[in-house]
């Protein structure tokens, strides 16, 4: 099976199972952990923040991070279709209880002037705005990179009107790559962000949320109250270890062989895509020019052992990732051919 579903299906290489099978492991509650330590420490480091907290999952960090910067009643104003808004189960709402504030934005970026706007003033009437997210790459924008100068323009709003910026990061490593710029340089531009190792970074298991050491400090707290509180957690620390040292610059080869499948799809009769919309790892084409219905296409593809996922009513999403070579993208490319014909 070739699968494109998404780039959480990776498995764990051999180098990361060896890593976990010998991981020095302590409490990681009592702070004992040496690989949780070391973890936390590298993720810092190369994030530019003073200190790191490794979580769950991008999820759970997102989530620690909104009951961190905000109290119930508090305004939080996001994308209006990113990650912490659509795909977290309402859970800013339901353990936060905060109210959000959502904006539409153009391949992932909030226009400036609404953003401006959205920040509440001084009003017995209104909620108090105590964050802004922003998240890059972008997922259901296509993957999309916010730029670098997008980022500080929107810092700098934020600051002037003393709301702090978190970022929703899961995939920064690919902004990063695909851009050039450290991820470091694009975690300047907010006071706190995410990171998923699970996910191009081929980690089984886990996030890091990074931020001031005092802020850290309380998120540890509120991932406590969540259940967050791992005991002997090196195990799964040593292959994140190994995702931030050694998964991190053959994404390039996961965002070439996407514009490959970009390419190669916007060449097939009925399947609509402008490659030039793919930045990084997220291939997503339309198939409402095709006579076959979605759930008949994505059918058939599984039948050439192919799996994507329907985006939408008329699109299709293939991720690429660790487990996917060149062969692979071509003979995916073939199956589509097949089925739009069959
Ligand atoms: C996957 C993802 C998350 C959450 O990750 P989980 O580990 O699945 O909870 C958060 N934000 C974005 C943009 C994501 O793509």
């Amino acid at each position: 099976m070739i699968d494109l579903r998404s780039d959480t299906v990776t498995r764990p290489s051999a180098a990361m199972r060896h890593a976990m099978a010998q991981a020095e492991v302590g409490d990681d509650v009592y702070r004992e952990d040496p690989t949780v330590l070391k973890l936390e420490e590298t993720a810092a480091e190369m994030l530019g923040k003073e200190a790191a907290l490794f979580v769950t999952s991008g999820t759970q960090g997102n989530q620690i991070a909104v009951l961190t910067h905000a109290r119930p009643g508090d305004e939080v104003i996001l994308e209006a279709e990113s990650h912490i808004f659509y795909y977290e189960v309402g859970a800013m709402a339901a353990l936060a209880g905060v109210q959000a504030r959502t904006l539409p934005g153009v391949r992932g970026q909030m226009p400036l002037s609404q953003l401006k706007k959205a920040i509440r003033g001084v009003n017995i009437h209104y909620p108090e705005t105590k964050l802004i997210c922003l998240e890059n790459t972008h997922n259901r924008a296509g993957g999309a990179i916010l730029p670098l100068s997008y980022m500080k323009e929107v810092y700098e709003l934020a600051q002037a009107h003393q709301v702090p910026v978190h970022l929703d990061g899961a995939r920064l490593f690919n902004a990063a790559v695909a851009s050039g710029i450290a991820v470091r340089e694009f975690a300047a531009a907010v006071d706190t962000v995410q990171v998923c190792l699970s996910k191009g970074l081929g980690a089984p298991i886990g996030s890091l949320l990074a931020g001031s050491r005092e802020w850290i400090e309380r998120a540890r707290k509120w991932r406590k109250a969540l259940g967050g509180g791992m005991r002997q957690a090196g195990v799964i620390a040593a292959p994140g270890l190994l995702a931030l040292n050694t998964m991190v610059d053959r994404l390039a080869d996961d965002h070439r062989r996407a514009k490959r499948l970009a390419e190669g799809l916007a060449q097939i009769p009925g399947v609509s895509i402008r490659p030039e919309d793919v930045e990084t790892n997220i291939v997503i084409a339309d198939i409402s020019g095709l006579s076959v219905g979605m759930a008949d296409f994505l059918q058939r593809l599984a039948k050439e052992s192919v799996l994507a996922t329907d985006f939408s009513e008329t699109t299709v999403r293939f991720v690429t990732h660790v487990d996917v070579d060149d062969a692979a993208i071509e003979a995916t490319l073939l199956a589509v051919s097949r089925s739009v014909s069959a």
